[in-house]
């Protein structure tokens, strides 16, 4: 059988569970590309440090990034280092060495993408990248492949596994954010720094992948308008509870007619939907096309296996050279690709849920549905509870009918302004 000689950079989380899977089962992957998908080096930057793997003495295990820029048998190479720099560098000097490359690292392709893929394409070499969206989730191959007969109208993703743990805690346990973020990190799924995760920051790095993927979009992630859970009150999770609703923080891009709309942010989603029952810290993306009609995509978003999972299945498709003329064809992150502009986020329409803290006086409610009135929003519910004892101020529930995010959000500003109001108003999307 013939030989694509494979390296790894990186050799952590993913890197150990891709040299696993090359090393512990070549006969699958061989049979499966029709060649061996040998491990040839493997790159780290600390060679005394533990591996979570066995590398037989065939494989070279170095901290020089050299001997595989010059080895010209090596072809194929898992780029599996985090970051921007050294990742971005790195990457060029593969291509400009011939290597065609693979993938994981989403946060250099939402920031570097145009300009690493405009390389690969004059350089005659590829980038696969399906592990980089939604972990062991197939949705890059998906959308951009098996969906390619539609025009996607909409794609609403659960994508970041840290919030979502964080969140269906705090449903499940009534216990705080601050209360789950510490149990969410003791068991791996979230980083020592969690920031990019909980603050909406990942989700839209790789919402503005699948957007440009899915839409054609040419939108960098930090246009997008995000919203965290990093905020979220318990209170808002019981009061979504008892209205029949889970908050999700939700990845959204809808085609309407003035371009397409892009926001992440956590929204109320109707208990029992799809996308309100995934749980933990799984993955799942709802995708309308035009001909398919509705489907969904759900699993396992991160996590060592699930995410070497999809980086091997991108090295069989590049060396039998699927990837290669998948590359060619959907000319990704190219100008000539860019088919929709995004269009202004105020404009966005939707359902909301607004709480308001205010005083617990006679005509206080009045005064808040004016606010809403003033901007044309029509109430669908709105709840109230008594105070507590020994306190004045009370929550305001309400659920409006469909407005404008820009109507909701001067809403809520002049609710702010009232004498009555006692604290921000919090705004989230309602999904059905
Ligand atoms: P990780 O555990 O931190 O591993 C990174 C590896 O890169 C380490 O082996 C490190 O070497 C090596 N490295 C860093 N800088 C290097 C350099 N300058 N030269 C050579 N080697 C270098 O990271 P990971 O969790 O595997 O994630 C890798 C990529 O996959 C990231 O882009 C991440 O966003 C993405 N991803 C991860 C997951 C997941 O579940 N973990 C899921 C989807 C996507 P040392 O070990 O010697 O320090």
């Amino acid at each position: 059988m013939e030989k694509t000689k494979v390296a790894i950079i990186g050799l952590g989380t993913v890197g150990s569970g891709v040299a696993r899977l090359l090393l512990d089962h070549g006969d699958r992957t061989a049979r499966h590309a029709g060649r061996i998908l040998w491990l040839e080096k493997a790159v780290v930057r600390d060679l005394a440090k533990p591996r979570d793997c066995e590398l037989p003495e065939s494989v070279t295990l170095t901290d020089d990034i050299e001997a595989v820029i010059a080895d010209p048998e090596i072809k194929v190479v898992a780029q599996l280092i985090g970051g921007l720099e050294p990742a971005r560098t790195i990457m060029l000097k593969l291509l400009e060495s011939g290597k065609d490359i693979v993938t994981a690292n989403k946060a250099l392709l939402a920031e570097h993408g145009a300009e690493l893929f405009d390389r690969a394409r004059e350089l005659g070499r590829s980038i696969a990248f399906e592990a980089s969206v939604a972990g062991g989730i197939p949705i890059i191959a998906n959308v951009s492949q098996c969906l390619s007969a539609n025009q996607i109208t909409s794609l609403h993703g659960i994508l970041n596994g840290t919030s979502n743990f964080i969140l269906s805690k705090m449903h499940e346990d009534g216990a705080s954010y601050e209360e789950v973020l510490p149990e969410a990190q003791r068991l791996g799924y979230a980083e020592a720094d969690p920031a990019m995760d909980v603050d909406g920051s990942d989700a839209a790095q790789k919402l503005a992948i699948l957007a440009h993927l899915a839409f054609g979009a040419r939108v960098h992630w930090k246009d997008i308008p995000r919203t965290g859970i990093d905020t979220l009150d318990l209170a808002d999770v019981r009061y979504a509870e008892e209205m029949g609703y889970k908050i999700k923080l939700l990845a959204v891009a809808d085609l309407v007619d003035a371009g397409l709309e892009l926001h992440v942010s956590p929204t109320l989603v109707r208990a029992g939907s799809p996308l309100a029952e995934v749980g933990g810290p799984m993955n799942a993306v709802r995708v309308d096309g035009d001909a398919v009609g509705r489907v969904m995509f759900y699993g396992p978003g991160a996590g060592q296996m699930p995410t070497a999972s999809a980086v091997v299945a991108d090295l069989i498709d590049t060396a039998v050279g699927r990837t290669e003329l998948t590359f060619k064809t959907l000319e990704l992150w190219s100008d000539r690709q860019a088919r929709v502009a995004s269009s202004d986020y105020a404009n966005a329409r939707g359902r909301f849920y607004l709480r308001a803290t205010v005083e617990d006086h006679p005509g206080v409610l009045s005064q808040v549905t004016s606010a809403l009135g003033a901007e044309d929003i029509s109430i669908a519910s709105v709840l109230q509870h008594e105070p507590l004892p020994g306190e004045d101020v009370i929550p305001l529930v309400i659920m409006t009918h469909e407005t404008t995010e820009g109507a909701a959000a001067k809403a809520c500003e002049e609710i702010n302004k009232l004498k009555a109001s006692q604290g921000p108003t919090v705004r989230m999307w309602v999904r059905d």
